[in-house]
């Protein structure tokens, strides 16, 4: 900042209070001279120096009676009080110093610099900013004035400017005002983080012996310590920590007695006995006797040889699978297999299963099934955001807000040294500046190295060979590829309607009337009402909210089963569509399709989203214009470079479309995808706005039956695409009968239950020739394939009825598009 050397600004002082940069304070100034100051800062930037009087009492200071280094604000708003007082709002920027007083007679003004500021290595900043945040924690969790943590406030990450985090904890802490100016007024920043930890810790151990005596005086009957003269109170606090001595060496020798009982590995061993001594002459009550004791809590905690005997029965194993899971046959077979395997071998080696697919597909539960025939324990541990190596290995020891990583913490939580650890949602770690996570978790998962898995806090190896590692994920293409390789990928597409209809009727009916009290009451529901609420009350490819709602019918039931007061015995249930809608409000869905005729220019999309396939239409209007192509909706630059190509392609048929070569010149076109959705894969939707767009410039509608998916290029070849199976799921759901799909993606049919592929009829294509004369309601479809030299593609009878699909297995098919060019 270097224009900030000189800078000269009008100053007001403050009394009694420090203003930190990032702190927005109001303020209510009174004395003419700070209000002239200012008004002048209103003329000129609104910037103001605010410095604090080192006495609050003085009335008129001089320059001597102010601290030298100061807070540039900005006013962010000024208000004047019919008392002829000032209330402002400023919020403090950065730091200064005052060099020289350029007038004293109306009002202050001050020629300031910037105070030089040292930025230190930024991991032992980082580190120091945790303490801080951490501390602070602690601090607040004992006065209970400010609600939420400060992390919270910076949306759960750290800022990358540590001011930040000053600006945010300062102000609540009690301290002096000259220690809040020697905070303010040190320029290397992990120093000042420093002192602000120390100043936090200091009040953490004052509140902590205040309550103390609080509640010793309480239970005298003494009333309130407050009403104690001071000194006795400074008496007690000596006594106290006195006491605080002897029961901090009971502690000791209990932590003692727990080592000595507790089978360790020999470092470990090691490690606690140079802890232990280290803690015996520390002081009780510091920071750092914390720390240790921390330390050795977790040492001490670790499962180092407690363990499950494990067996594998596979026909056991195959039994409970069958029992807690309806269909997923194949991956219930991957899994009996891997278990098999297992089985013959003694350690745990090979590729680690990643269960793949949308959420509430049955990945977590199926894992626990495999726990549960394997008789290990079950623990998950949640990868989702996870961009921080530490949060795998976690941080080293030196400061206090120091953890061991997840891996550590869900076998402490869990107990076992050979438990199922199912690692959630691995498809979504990603990294940053602070270390990659994904190599130190493939270190966990490799069985050459994680006999030594070294937790950067326990700071000493630990043995995660006997552990069964289970993976998921909702997008296998978004799995680190080196961790890809080390694993055996299970896909769980998402069920049909039909499906969903058993899983609720056989599984979730039954443990959600359990759990909610009804076990003995005769409740049945009828199939129509659980179609209701797969259908008009959940959209997903799983089973998670269907669930969800099933629960809260019951809840909604044992609440009238409650307050009828009858006997469980007496009471019968026959749960209706309608009473579905009585208890859960008006429906949620409408079926997916709304169109009940052809459009022109709309057209069914299928996308292929997080939560599995959806039906995205897409919608052209054109308006005379000249030449503008917009897209509105979720969607990012693919979508873009998609719609041009399906414009070019257009532009490339004009003349056997029968339109004007220059008729982009004319108009302006809108795409739009009212859907929103966040698809994960833009350039599918290619030949879907093609279709759009030729129907809009034709005026030929779209036939609402009718859904497709595919890349476009400029010439109009339709690409191949991914999440096929979904898409088809989808597109099943929503009622379409006949799909356009790439030729390129025919072998993917293979995936797509078969009861489904039955009842569509699925249309490989090569050429966006071939997909407008399948998807466009003519009236003459032989006289607009004429034009387009094609073969009338398909005939209107042949749609309605299946279309050979490859046997399964079988590669290839019917071909019903042969390319002409
Ligand atoms: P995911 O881990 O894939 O997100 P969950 O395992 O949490 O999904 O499944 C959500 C709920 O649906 C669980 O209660 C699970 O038992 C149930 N569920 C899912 N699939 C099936 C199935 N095929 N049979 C029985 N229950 C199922």
């Amino acid at each position: 900042m270097a224009e900030e050397l000189t800078r000269e600004l009008p100053l007001l002082p403050l009394r009694d209070i420090i203003v930190f940069p990032y702190m927005a304070v109001p303020l209510f100034v009174g004395r003419e001279k700070s209000i002239r100051a200012l008004e002048e800062a209103m003329k000129e930037s609104r910037e103001v120096v605010l410095s604090a009087q080192m006495r609050a009492k003085t009335n008129d200071p001089g320059p001597d009676d102010i601290f030298p280094v100061g807070t540039v604000g900005t006013i962010v708003q000024l208000l004047r009080l019919n008392d002829g007082t000032v209330k402002v709002l400023v919020e403090g920027k950065h730091r200064v110093r005052i060099e020289k007083y350029t007038r004293d007679d109306s009002h202050f003004r001050v020629a300031v610099s910037a105070l030089p500021i040292v930025t230190g290595e930024w991991s032992a900043i980082e580190e120091m900013m945790n303490a801080v945040v951490q501390l602070f924690g602690e601090y607040n969790a004992l006065t209970k004035r400010v609600s939420g943590s400060v992390l919270e406030r910076f949306g759960g990450n750290l800022p990358s400017d540590p001011e930040e985090v000053v600006g945010a904890v300062v102000a609540h802490l009690s301290l002096k005002l000259h220690e809040k100016q020697q905070i303010l007024s040190v320029g290397d920043q992990h120093e000042q983080l420093r002192m602000l930890s120390d100043a936090i810790r200091a009040e953490i151990e004052i509140l902590q012996v205040e309550r103390k005596i609080r509640s010793r005086f309480k239970k005298q009957g003494d009333g309130n310590s407050s009403e104690k003269p001071p000194g006795e109170q400074m008496n007690q606090v000596q006594k106290e920590l006195g006491g605080e001595r002897d029961e901090f060496k009971n502690e000791l020798d209990e932590l003692e007695e727990r080592i000595r009982r507790k089978k360790v590995s020999r470092e470990a061993e090691d490690k606690l006995k140079r802890e232990m001594k280290k803690l015996r002459m520390m002081s009780p009550m510091s920071a750092e006797a914390t720390v240790v004791r921390n330390y050795i809590d977790w040492l001490v905690s670790m499962p180092w040889y407690d363990r499950s005997e494990t067996s594998i029965d596979v026909k056991q194993a195959q039994e409970i699978l069958d029992a807690d899971h309806y269909g997923l046959d194949k991956p219930k077979e991957r899994i009996l297999e891997y278990l098999s395997v297992h089985s013959l071998v003694e350690r745990l080696r090979g590729p680690v299963l990643c269960l793949v697919g949308p959420p509430g597909v049955g990945k977590t539960s199926l894992a626990r099934s495999i726990a549960k025939s394997t008789n290990r324990r079950f623990v998950r541990v949640a990868l989702g955001g996870v961009r921080d190596e530490a949060e795998i290995r976690g941080h080293r020891r030196t400061y206090i807000g120091a953890m061991p990583g997840k891996v550590a913490q869900s076998l402490k939580k869990v107990g076992t040294n050979n438990p199922v650890v199912l690692l959630d949602e691995i498809d979504k770690l990603s990294s940053d500046f602070r270390g990659d996570p994904s190599s130190a978790l493939l270190e966990v998962l490799d069985p050459e190295q994680n006999g030594t898995f070294n937790d950067h806090y326990l700071d000493v190896d630990y043995d995660l060979s006997d552990v069964m590692f289970i993976t998921t994920a909702n997008n296998a293409s978004q799995i680190p590829a080196p961790l890809r390789d080390r694993m055996e990928v299970i896909e769980i597409p998402g069920y049909t309607e039909f499906e969903k209809l058993h899983i609720a009727r056989n599984h979730l009916l039954r443990r959600q009337l359990d759990e909610n009290g009804l076990g003995a009451v005769d409740i049945q529901f009828s199939d129509a009402a659980l179609r209701t609420l797969i259908g008009n009350y959940t959209r997903e490819a799983g089973v998670r909210n269907l669930e969800r709602e099933i629960a809260s019918v019951c809840r909604k039931i044992a609440r009238e089963v409650v307050t009828s007061g009858k006997e469980h015995g007496d009471i019968h249930y026959q749960v209706t569509p309608a009473m579905v809608v009585k208890f859960l409000g008006p429906e949620r869905f409408q079926d997916e399709r709304t169109e009940t005729t052809d459009q022109v220019g709309m057209t069914n999309g299928l996308a292929w989203t997080m939560y599995g396939g959806v039906l995205l239409t897409s919608e052209v209007s054109i308006m005379p214009g000249n030449g503008k192509l917009t897209i509105t909706g979720k969607l990012g630059d693919v979508m873009q470079e998609s719609a041009q190509a399906a414009m070019t392609y257009t532009r490339s048929r004009a003349l056997n479309l029968g339109l004007a070569p220059d008729f982009y010149q004319k108009i302006d076109i809108h795409v739009h995808f009212p859907e929103g959705g966040t698809p994960k894969d833009g350039p599918s939707a290619g030949i879907t706005m093609a279709t759009s767009l030729v129907s809009a410039l034709t005026r030929i509608p779209v036939r609402r039956d009718v859904a497709m998916t595919g890349e476009i290029t400029l010439r109009g070849r339709v690409l191949p695409i991914g999440g096929l199976k979904e898409k088809i799921l989808a597109a099943h759901r929503a009622g379409v009968r006949t799909i356009f799909i790439p030729k390129d993606n025919e072998k993917d049919l293979r995936d797509v239950p078969r009861p489904i592929r039955r009842a569509l009829t699925i249309i490989p294509v090569s050429h966006m020739d071939d997909v407008l004369c399948g998807a466009l309601a003519h009236e003459n479809a032989e006289a607009f394939a004429e034009k387009l030299k094609r073969p009338i593609l398909p005939p209107d009878v042949r749609l309605r009825e299946p279309v050979a699909v490859p046997a399964e297995g079988a590669p290839g098919g019917t071909d019903l598009a042969p390319a002409t060019h």
